[in-house]
């Protein structure tokens, strides 16, 4: 039900700018990684963090939108 491949980028906790990573690079918990867009440092936890609780709210999301089909099909 829900696509496994949809991914939610890790943002910038200062401007929300997507962070960008060398395609070989790889973060662990207390690394700092530089936005390119306004320069700070955001914790790589912290954007985790953020970034779970975006994928929360979007599978919440596709969760409501097919109970109300199924509630729809149910009650027609
Ligand atoms: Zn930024």
């Amino acid at each position: 039900m829900i696509d496994d491949n949809f991914e939610i980028p890790l943002r910038c906790l200062f401007c929300r700018a997507p962070l960008q990573a060398a395609e070989d690079s790889s973060f662990h918990a207390g690394d700092l990684i530089k936005c390119l867009s306004c320069g700070e440092d955001s914790e790589y936890e912290s954007v985790l963090e953020v970034a779970k609780e975006e994928a929360q709210d979007f599978a919440q999301q596709l969760l409501d939108k097919e109970m109300s089909k199924l509630a729809k099909k149910l009650f027609k």
